[in-house]
């Protein structure tokens, strides 16, 4: 296993670092973002927690490569903010469609060179969906009609076997959301694309621990830990 460490968008007042896991065999692409919003913060440690891992050799990539950008909003994450604009509208919606944003364009040109089969994209959001259907918190989000929806389904069972709080279980939403890098990477770059919503009212170390735990579940069902 060989981990390597880039810079993206440099140089840019964009710059962010970004990994690069490569496992002993071959197989598939999986990349990782984190940070689209700057206020996520939960999400971006868990990224940067995997990608150390890997480099410590705690966690081991046995086959397959790993993409991971644990902040790609860095100037929104300097002021824990979202991020004006949103920057998960502007990825591109068509083949031919361009980023509207320098660091979705760059963020997606990364993608375009390692053609991931699978794009987790982790958030943070609102409230429970278990006990609000409508909010995004603690929720596994995916393309209507994308291949990844039983193996949601499977990692949300998993998940939710091993969370005592009735409250605190995971739902699979299905949610087509034009200019976003989960429908951008479904679409164009035909990946099964999640994004992955933990509830930030939740302990910030519970928080991290779910969104470890639902990223290892799905590198174990790409065959790639
Ligand atoms: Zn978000």
């Amino acid at each position: 296993m060989l981990v390597t460490r880039h810079v993206l968008a440099a140089p840019s007042p964009y710059a962010t670092p970004y990994y690069i896991v490569r496992g002993t065999n071959p197989g598939p692409v999986m990349m990782i973002t984190s940070g689209v919003h700057g206020n996520e913060t939960a999400s971006m440690a868990a990224a940067q927690k995997l990608a150390d891992d890997c480099a410590s050799g705690r966690r081991v990539i046995h086959s397959g490569t790993l993409i991971i950008v644990p902040r790609v909003n860095q100037q929104a994450y300097a002021k824990k903010i979202r991020g004006k604009p949103d920057l998960n509208r502007t990825f591109p919606r068509r083949k031919s469609g361009k980023s509207k944003h320098p660091l979705a364009a760059a963020v997606f040109k990364l993608a375009r060179e390692h053609q991931p089969d699978w794009w987790l994209d982790l958030h943070e959001a609102n409230g429970l969906s278990q006990l609000t259907p409508r909010v995004l918190g603690q929720t596994l989000i995916t393309n209507p009609g994308s291949s990844s929806v039983p193996i949601c389904r499977r990692v949300i069972e998993r998940m939710n076997r091993s969370i005592p709080v009735g409250k605190h279980h995971f739902n699979l939403k299905r949610h087509e959301l034009p200019g976003s890098a989960r429908t951008a990477a479904s679409r164009l770059l035909h990946a099964k694309s999640i994004t992955v919503e933990t509830c930030w009212s939740l302990k910030r170390a519970v928080r991290i621990k779910y969104q470890t735990e639902i990223v290892h579940h799905f590198l174990r069902e790409a065959g790639m830990t």
